[in-house]
């Protein structure tokens, strides 16, 4: 018979270590982008439905424009199906605008237009999922919680996972929230830098383990991957 595999979780001096250094370079790269900036719900939300499918160069030209568009959920809750859809139009995946759009109308209607604080109220929103209830959480209420994202899930695969057995969602997003400091502030900082360092260093195909900043932390890079 098989034993089910436990959980494991991360050594504590490795894990502090591995902290240390991504926010030390967090504070070096960061890219200067305009949702880093705010703590408003809203804004933080629309950023994140905006970087579901869409680069965030792209996202960047049209945040800024469907923000002036839409400045809150109440505004948005107001407006037509039509005028929803133009200012999304561009960015594709009009499915995310529809959802934003009704979620809006819910947000006005139920919660006062003011976005819930807390992952388990969020998920129940329309188009939004694990990820981007977390996100929400983290980057607009300082919530100490995991965001677990594509970039996120490579980089705590490749930094704590197990080659051999690798790492279900269920675990992934275990290890992810042992590893969120418990201060929100730096919280918010720990999952930013995470996600940088999957979008920046610990990239898909071709991992630049050569300048990574947890490289001596990390059970696969190598230094000579560049
Ligand atoms: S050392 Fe390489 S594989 Fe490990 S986190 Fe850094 S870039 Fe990714």
């Amino acid at each position: 018979m098989t034993r089910p595999s436990t959980p494991r979780r991360p050594n504590q001096q490795r894990v502090q270590r591995f902290t240390r250094k991504l926010l030390a370079w967090y504070a070096r790269a960061a890219r200067d982008l305009p949702w880093r900036k705010t703590r408003d719900p809203y804004r933080v939300l629309v950023s994140e439905v905006m970087l579901q499918q869409t680069q965030v160069s792209r996202v960047a030209e049209y945040y800024p424009r469907f923000l002036a568009r839409f400045p809150t959920v109440a505004r948005l809750a107001r407006s037509t199906p039509r005028a929803v859809r133009e200012a999304w139009d561009g960015l594709g995946y009009y499915a995310r605008a529809r959802n934003l759009h009704e979620l809006a109308k819910q947000v006005a209607r139920r919660h006062g237009s003011t976005l819930p604080d807390n992952p388990e109220e969020l998920v129940k929103l329309p188009g939004v999922g694990r990820y981007t209830a977390g996100a929400v959480a983290s980057f607009a209420y300082e919530k100490p919680v995991a965001a677990v994202d594509t970039n996120v899930a490579r980089v705590i695969r490749r930094v704590f996972g197990n080659a051999e057995r690798g790492m279900r969602n269920a675990e992934l997003w275990r290890v992810a929230s042992a590893l969120v400091p418990k201060n929100g502030k730096r919280a918010w900082k720990f999952n930013q830098a995470m996600m940088e360092l999957g979008a920046l260093v610990c990239v898909a195909r071709t991992p630049k383990c050569g300048e990574c900043p947890v490289q001596q932390q990390c059970k696969t890079g190598r230094p000579s991957a560049t």
